[in-house]
C-alpha cells in the first residue's frame, strides 16, 4: 500500500502544490482545508481528470475536536498515517505595539496550537507503527525574525523548537521530524507585495528569482523518502538567508 500522507492547509498555495504533486506521484493523500471548500473541490476534480484519487477533508486545525476528526478519518480509511505535513498557516503584518490580544491569540492558535494538536494526535498512531515522518512548514522569519511580523515570527520559531525537541524524543521510535523554513514564495499569502517589493527581494536573492510552491514541494518529496535526517530546519530561500 502506498504511503498515507496528511497535508494540512491544502486548498491553496504551497499546501495545494504539495498535495497535488504527492497524489500524482502515487501517494495516498488527505488534503485538509478549512474555508476554501471550492478550491479543495477543484483540486480533487483536477486530479480525477487524470484518474487520480485524493481525499479532501474540512477541519479547522486550530481546533482540537476538528483535528481529532481529521486523524480519525485517516485511520478509519487507511489504518495508518505515514507522513504528516503541517502546512496550514496564516500571516499578518502589524507594528508590534498594534498587535491586539485577539491578533496574538489568532496567530498562535492557527500557527502553533494547530501543529501541536495535529502532531500529538498523529504521533499516538506513529508510535504504534514504530515509523513516521513529520514535516513542519515554518518560515525564514522563525530563523531571522521579521519586522512587523513579530507574532508570526514567534509562532514559526516555536514550531522549529518543537521540531528539534521532538526529533530527540521520537528518534528512538523511528519517527523523523523536520522543518522546512521557506523564503518568500509566490502565493496568496504574499498578495500584498507590490511588483517593486518583489523586485527588491529578487535583487537580494543570490539565485535571482522568486520562490514558487514547487520549490517547497521538491524539498518535501526528498524528506519523505529520506531515512537519516531529523531535527533539522531546512530553508529553501534562494540564498536570501544563509546561516
Ligand atoms: P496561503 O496561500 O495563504 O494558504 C494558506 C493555507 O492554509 C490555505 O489552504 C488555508 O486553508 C490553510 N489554513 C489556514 N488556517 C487554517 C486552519 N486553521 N485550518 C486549516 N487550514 C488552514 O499560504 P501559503 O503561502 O501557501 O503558506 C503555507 C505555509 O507556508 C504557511 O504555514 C506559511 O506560514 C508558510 N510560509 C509561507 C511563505 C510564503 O512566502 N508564502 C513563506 C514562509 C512560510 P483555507 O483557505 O481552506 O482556510
Amino acid at each position: 500500500m502506498s504511503k498515507v500522507i496528511i497535508v494540512t492547509g491544502a486548498s491553496r498555495g504551497i499546501g495545494k502544490n504539495i498535495a497535488y504533486n504527492l497524489a500524482v506521484n502515487g501517494y495516498s493523500v488527505i488534503a485538509n482545508y478549512n474555508n476554501s471548500e471550492q478550491d479543495a473541490i477543484k483540486l480533487k476534480e483536477e486530479l480525477e481528470k487524470l484518474g487520480i484519487q485524493i481525499d479532501i477533508f474540512k477541519a479547522n486545525v486550530s481546533k482540537k475536536d476538528d483535528v481529532i476528526k481529521l486523524i480519525n478519518f485517516a485511520i478509519e480509511k487507511y489504518n495508518k498515517i505515514d507522513v504528516l505535513i503541517n502546512n496550514a498557516g496564516i500571516a499578518q503584518e502589524k507594528l508590534f505595539t498594534e498587535i491586539t490580544d485577539e491578533d496574538f491569540d489568532i496567530m498562535i492558535k492557527n500557527n502553533l496550537y494547530s501543529v501541536f494538536y495535529t502532531t500529538r494526535e498523529t504521533v499516538k498512531y506513529m508510535l504504534k507503527q514504530h515509523k513516521g515522518c513529520i514535516i513542519n512548514i515554518s518560515s525564514i522569519y522563525g530563523l531571522t525574525g521579521g519586522s512587523c511580523e513579530v507574532h508570526y515570527s514567534m509562532a514559526k520559531a516555536g514550531i522549529d523548537g518543537m521540531t528539534k525537541a521532538l526529533a530527540k524524543e521520537l528518534g528512538p521510535s523511528n519517527i523523523r521530524i523536520n522543518s522546512i523554513a521557506p523564503g518568500a514564495i509566490d502565493t496568496d499569502m504574499n498578495s500584498s507585495l507590490t511588483e517593486q517589493e518583489w523586485k527588491e527581494i529578487i535583487n537580494e536573492t543570490p539565485l535571482k528569482r522568486k520562490g514558487n510552491p514547487i520549490d517547497i514541494t521538491r524539498c518535501v518529496k526528498w524528506l519523505i523518502e529520506d531515512e537519516f535526517t531529523t531535527g533539522q530546519i531546512i530553508s529553501p530561500n534562494g540564498g536570501y538567508v544563509i546561516i
